[in-house]
Parts: C-alpha cells; sequence; structure tokens
C-alpha cells in the first residue's frame, strides 16, 4: 500500500544520480526538509556560489519523514514547552520558541513567492483534552501565553463537540498560527525552489562514507564523489553508516498514518471543521480532514516498522475509538516514517570538531523546525552569524544504540500505560 501523499503527487523533474567526481562548495546529504532547507536557504543568501550547492539524496527526495508525516505546521520542538522553559530559563526559551513561529510564517511566505501548490489549509490547530482534567489545558493555556506570548485560545467541551463530534474529549485549546498540508508537495516545491537557485540535487544517490580531504571532505556515493568545503549531516533517522558521532546521537522511532477512502456527507458526522486535530496523551493521536472529504489520520510511536496491512488495522482501531459512528470505512492508504530523536528531544543543530554540520533529532515534530534549522545553517555557513549557543544545550548525545531502543520502549509503554490509567479515571460524557 503505497501512501497517500506519494499517490497524490506527480513527480515531473528527475534529479539525476551523482556520477563522476565535482567540487561544491556546500554539499548536503538528505533530501527532507532539514537538507533542502538549508540548502534553499544558502542558495537565497547567493552562497555557494563558484563550486555551488549539491544535494545528495539516497532515494527520491521527500522519501523520508518529511514526505509522509501528518501535515500540521506549528510552532514549538519536540521537547514540551515547559521542559524548554526549564532547561533554558525564560529569555532564551522564549527566543528558540520565537524561531519556529517565524519558521512557520517563513514557509507560508515560500508557499507564495515559490508558487508551491501544497494543498495548505490555513484553519489552526485543536489540542483536544483526552483527560477529564481541566487543569491540563489550563496550565498549557497560561504557559504559553506568560511565558511564550501566544494565545491559544480555550475551548469548552460543548464548542469542542459542535466540531468534533465524539464524546472521547475534555475541551480543548485552539491555536490560530498554524496550517496542514501536503507536506510531499511542499517538500517537492522547495526542492524545485533550491534547483531553480542553481542548487544541483542528486536522487538515487546514497552517501558511502566521508573522507578527510584538506579543509574539506570528500563525499562518495556509488558511482561518484563530491570534493566539498562544507558538508551538512541531514539524513534524519536512516542515515546509517556515515558520520558515526551524528547517527549514535539520534534513535530512529516509528509512527503511523492512514488516509480512510472518501467520506461525502459522512465527514460531517465526525469532523465539522478545517483544522487540524492532536489529543494531550503522550502517544496521541493526529488527524485532520483532508479536502476530497478523507480523514488523514496519524498516531502511535514505536521502535518497531510495522506493515502497512498492520498500520490500517491499528489506526482504524483508534479513529473507531473516537468516531465509532464511522464504523465501516474503508482505509485507502496506510505507511510509516521513521523520526530521529535526540535523547533530550531537541533538534541537534551546529557544527561538530570534525567541521561537519549536522541538523538531525527533531523527533515529530519537524515541519516549522527543519525550517529554523536550515535558516540557522544557512546563515552559518554563510558567515552572516553563528547558529545560537543556546543550541549548544542540546549536543549529539550518544543514544546507545540497541540498549537505547530498549529503554526508549519501555519509556512508551510506561507512558502509554499512565495515560490508560488516566483516561479511565472518569468515564466519558455523552455529546450534548
Ligand atoms: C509519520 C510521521 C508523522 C509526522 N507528523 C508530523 C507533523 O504533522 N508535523 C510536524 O511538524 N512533524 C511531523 N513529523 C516529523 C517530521 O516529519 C520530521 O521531524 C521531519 O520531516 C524531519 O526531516 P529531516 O529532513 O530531518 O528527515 P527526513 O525527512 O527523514 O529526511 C532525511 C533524508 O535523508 C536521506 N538519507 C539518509 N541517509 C542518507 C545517505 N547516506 N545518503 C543520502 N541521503 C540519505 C533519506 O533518504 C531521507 O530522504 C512526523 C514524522 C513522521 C514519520
Amino acid at each position: 500500500m503505497q501512501s497517500f501523499y506519494e499517490a497524490s503527487v506527480s513527480r515531473s523533474t528527475d534529479y539525476a544520480p551523482l556520477a563522476g567526481r565535482r567540487a561544491a562548495h556546500v554539499c548536503v546529504i538528505g533530501g527532507g526538509l532539514a537538507g533542502l532547507s538549508t540548502a534553499l536557504g544558502l542558495a537565497e543568501r547567493g552562497a555557494g556560489s563558484g563550486d555551488g550547492i549539491v544535494v545528495l539524496e539516497a532515494q527520491q527526495v521527500g522519501f523520508g519523514a518529511s514526505g509522509r508525516n501528518g501535515g500540521f505546521v506549528f510552532g514549538g520542538y519536540s521537547l514540551d514547552c515547559a521542559d524548554l522553559l526549564k532547561t533554558l530559563g525564560a529569555q532564551t526559551a522564549r527566543e528558540l520558541y520565537a524561531l519556529t513561529t517565524d519558521a512557520v510564517d517563513l514557509m507560508r511566505r515560500r508557499i507564495q513567492r515559490y508558487a508551491i501548490d501544497c494543498d495548505v489549509t490555513d484553519a489552526g490547530v485543536i489540542l483536544a483534552n483526552w483527560f477529564d482534567e481541566p487543569a491540563r489545558l489550563e496550565s498549557q493555556r497560561r504557559l504559553m501565553r506568560d511565558s511564550f506570548g501566544v494565545d491559544w485560545e480555550p475551548l469548552s467541551a460543548a464548542q469542542l463537540a459542535s466540531q468534533l463530534r465524539t464524546d472521547r474529549y475534555h475541551g480543548g485549546l485552539f491555536e490560530r498560527n498554524a496550517f496542514h498540508f501536503h507536506p510531499l508537495k511542499y517538500v517537492l516545491g522547495v526542492a524545485a525552489a533550491a534547483a531553480g537557485a542553481g542548487v544541483t540535487i542528486h536522487e538515487q544517490s546514497p552517501v558511502l562514507r566521508l573522507q578527510r580531504d584538506g579543509a574539506g571532505y570528500l563525499v562518495h556515493t556509488p558511482h561518484g564523489a563530491i570534493e566539498a568545503r562544507h558538508v551538512v549531516m541531514a539524513g534524519g533517522g536512516y542515515a546509517r553508516n556515515v558520520h558515526a558521532r551524528v547517527e549514535r546521537a539520534v534513535l530512529p522511532i516509528a509512527t503511523y498514518v492512514m488516509a480512510t477512502e472518501p467520506l461525502g456527507a459522512r465527514l460531517r458526522e465526525a469532523i465539522d471543521t478545517r483544522a487540524a486535530i492532536y489529543d494531550t496523551r503522550f502517544a496521541f493521536d493526529y488527524y485532520r480532514p483532508l479536502a476530497d472529504t478523507r480523514i488523514l489520520w496519524g498516531g502511535r510511536i514505536s521502535v518497531r516498522e510495522r506493515e502497512p496491512a498492520a498500520i490500517a488495522r491499528l489506526l482504524r482501531r483508534d479513529l473507531l475509538r473516537v468516531y465509532p459512528q464511522l464504523h465501516g470505512v474503508r482505509v485507502d492508504y496506510a505507511w510509516g516514517g521513521l523520526m530521529s530523536y535526540a535523547r533530550h528531544k531537541m533538534p541537534q543543530i551546529g557544527r561538530d570538531t570534525d567541521g561537519v554540520w549536522h541538523a538531525v533529532g527533531f523527533g515529530g515534530h519537524g515541519m516549522a523546525p527543519t525550517t529554523v534549522s536550515g535558516e540557522l545553517l544557512a546563515a552559518a555557513i554563510s558567515g552572516e552569524r553563528p547558529v545560537p549557543d543556546a543550541f549548544a544545550a542540546f549536543g549529539l548525545t550518544p543514544v546507545y544504540g540497541a540498549f537505547g531502543l530498549a529503554a526508549a520502549q519501555l519509556t512508551y509503554t510506561a507512558m502509554q500505560t499512565r495515560d490508560a490509567v488516566a483516561g479511565r479515571r472518569r468515564a466519558p460524557r455523552p455529546v450534548s
């Protein structure tokens, strides 16, 4: 079963595999949104003139998480805002958060500027409370207002029930400055914009190894090599055996998505809003209505990749738990993707002692943060300004391979059990 996104794009541009040896000022490894945003950011700054900027992608542009995700575009990082505040203190936490809301705006501007047709629904995001504990939402709302200067509007249980026809939720918060879109169309648009600005992209060009070469590196693929002054590691949860320091600092964690058949009028019996929705659990459901009346539904986190049929079965069960009125609905597409998680849950953006740049560890909240990393690395590599010191607090901390994965799975199971217990504390209310 193909992803809905792949089934609904035409990949009209072929980016030929690298053949032979050539020089580049910057070689970016990975054609996801982290790599392509860096390349576009460099090109927009006029950097890389002369030898230029090259992106090497093992498969096709957008093959990884960037072309498979839920399509939510909003502020913040995988590390939640309360922990960001605890770690960095008020001012720096606010500055780092503001980078992500600036990135949401930059994405909007790029969509306009480069005429990227990516099915934008600019209708905000709802955080729905799974638990019958109003204090959870209220403390989140205050934190966002008082410490981060953003206003998430409260939705009473009745207001929410008029949009989401389920008895699962206990009110919500509405984040207005957020949108959802077709992420693969966006990534292809960013690639086309970068190529139009002079960046060379090679697909089917997996990087096999980096070799020191004077002040730079030789970047080897099966049929060629790039002599690069700067190298950027942006392989997300998919990079293997290229650069140990970076790969040992991220856990590849799977999450899953499905798209139902078009539901026609039945959609509104369940979801009567254009906003995207997620809930307050650790392993939350995230979903959104599509223009053709399908529901795109995502959820679960696991160290295991699963087959599409198993994903469809699990997610369909999750959907019916929230919207039992959709019984009998057909699942047309189901797929998974790998996120890259750091132990500290923040993106790792910077330059290692060996001179290699990196942008990894975006976790499940990567659309705006990968755009942040592209801007920060492009500015740093072009000599405009260094990566903010605050990111040094979130370095390439080792995750300890298989042991780290086992520990992550234990944590996920514990958090899901905790949420299941809390969710049962009060019985669901009937929808009024
Ligand atoms: C199912 C799912 C749902 C998600 N939902 C959301 C959401 O709704 N909103 C949100 O903000 N975030 C979401 N995320 C997270 C977000 O998608 C990621 O954080 C983000 O896309 C990471 O981008 P990236 O460029 O770092 O990695 P990727 O997009 O994974 O790109 C890495 C690329 O590097 C390539 N690569 C790897 N190794 C090599 C090599 N040796 N040589 C050449 N190329 C290589 C890969 O083929 C891949 O294309 C979701 C993620 C998943 C998986």
